[in-house]
């Protein structure tokens, strides 16, 4: 390659390090839960575990594993094809039904991931005729399939249902055929929860459509663990859903979107990352399909996630450190500069619990911070073993 591209490439490089952005990745050597084995110099180290999305635990569960080991033996590893070709199994319309039964929607449709998932919907459903009406906060695959479609762009300020209702009337002023308003049902950077009754409400009132993105809570929040829309008492008033296989629901990898029949129909005919890649492999759909029928029963785990996030959040509350406010078990410890994440990390590190600092791309600048999340696989020493690391820490770095 040329000497001097790559050159340029070092010295980028050598930008993010010099930031303090550089994020470096740890290996684990166990399976994913409240309690991990990370590999170091003098081999592995067992840590408490506060960042997967593994909000009920389920990514270890042994239901799930052996689900998916049948579907190995029985059908082996892949599909080497797209779904309408060659590569829909019975397990994939399965899994669909089960999503849609799951969710109250008529219908729904896997991806890859909820990423591609994101990047189909916006291109298929509207057109330069239409608009799309985006939250400020919303995730980086909603932000790039908006990109993708050719509908008007509106943004209004998270949150923030009058500016929502500005941009609404805006979008109507330009001439707009069909509106579409979109939100993650919970943020998950900052782990606050979408208002749908309102966003529902004003929608209703401009004649719009409804889409949230409910990765974060899919499968654990909401009775059932039905998501924001039941959480909220928003409902069927959401229209189309997204999610993720890849969070609460097993934790392996995948997406879906779930909706009325005209619009999963659709998307199977145009949405381009369903059209042009390749089918879930068999394994994943058979313990995905499981994860959604022990995630609908397990009550007890959501319990003990809840019980999980108001110890926790009160333990470092009482330490002195600045929370965001919230009920979701994200729950994020504000640190303002990248630098100062990092090293409450390393020093957590250090500590035997394990999380990660979040800081520029992935927030803005000056607001970096570490977001700890709760799991159900976490046990109540697990919580105290970690708030007293955090204060300990804490007070070795002067943050509190
Ligand atoms: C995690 C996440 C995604 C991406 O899901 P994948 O299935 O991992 O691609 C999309 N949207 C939101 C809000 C997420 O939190």
């Amino acid at each position: 390659m040329q000497a001097g591209y790559l050159d340029h490439l070092k010295t980028v490089l050598a930008e993010i390090e010099a930031a303090g952005l550089m994020k470096r990745e740890r290996q684990i050597t166990s399976p994913q839960g409240g309690s991990i084995a990370v590999a170091g110099p003098a081999g592995p180290r067992q840590m408490v575990n506060l960042c997967a999305n593994n909000y009920l635990g389920l990514a270890d569960h042994p239901e799930i594993a052996q689900a998916a080991s049948d579907a190995l033996t029985r059908y082996g590893f892949g599909m080497a094809s797209v779904r309408f070709i060659c590569g829909t199994l019975d397990l994939h319309r399965e899994l669909e039904h089960a999503t849609a039964r799951y969710l109250e929607k008529d219908d729904a449709i896997l991806f890859a991931a909820c990423f591609d998932a994101n990047g189909g919907l916006f291109e298929t459903l509207l057109t330069e005729d239409d608009a799309i009406i985006s939250d400020s906060l919303n995730h980086a695959s909603i932000i790039d399939g908006v990109r993708l479609s050719k509908a008007r762009r509106y943004r209004y300020q998270t949150s923030d249902i009058d500016d929502l209702e500005t941009q609404l009337k805006q979008s109507i002023e330009d001439g707009a055929r069909f509106r579409l308003v979109v939100t993650d049902g919970v943020f998950s950077m900052d782990g606050h929860i979408a208002n749908l009754p309102e966003i529902c409400a004003l929608a209703e009132q401009y004649g719009a459509l409804v889409a949230v993105d409910d990765c974060h809570a899919t499968g654990h929040l909401g009775a059932g663990g039905r998501g924001t829309p039941t959480l909220t008492g928003a409902g069927a008033r959401v229209d189309i859903l997204t999610g993720t296989f890849g969070k609460t629901l097993g934790g392996a990898m995948g997406g879906f979107i779930a909706g009325p029949q005209p619009v999963i129909d659709l998307l199977r005919q145009r949405a381009r990352p369903y059209l042009f890649s390749n089918a879930l492999a068999p394994a994943v759909a058979a313990g995905s399909l499981k994860a959604i029928e022990i995630a609908e029963k397990a009550d007890d785990r959501r319990e003990r996630l809840m019980h999980h996030t108001s110890r926790f959040r009160s333990g470092l509350s009482r330490a002195g450190f600045e929370l965001l406010p919230g009920q979701t078990p994200i729950i994020p410890v504000m640190l303002g500069e990248a630098s100062l994440a990092q090293d409450l990390a390393a020093a957590l590190d250090k500590r035997g619990v394990y999380v990660a600092g979040f800081f520029y791309p992935v927030v803005p600048r000056g607001r970096a911070r570490i977001r700890t999340q709760m799991s159900a696989a976490l046990e109540d020493k697990d919580i105290d073993f970690a708030i007293g690391a955090f204060a300990e820490a804490g007070k070795e770095l002067g943050i509190i």
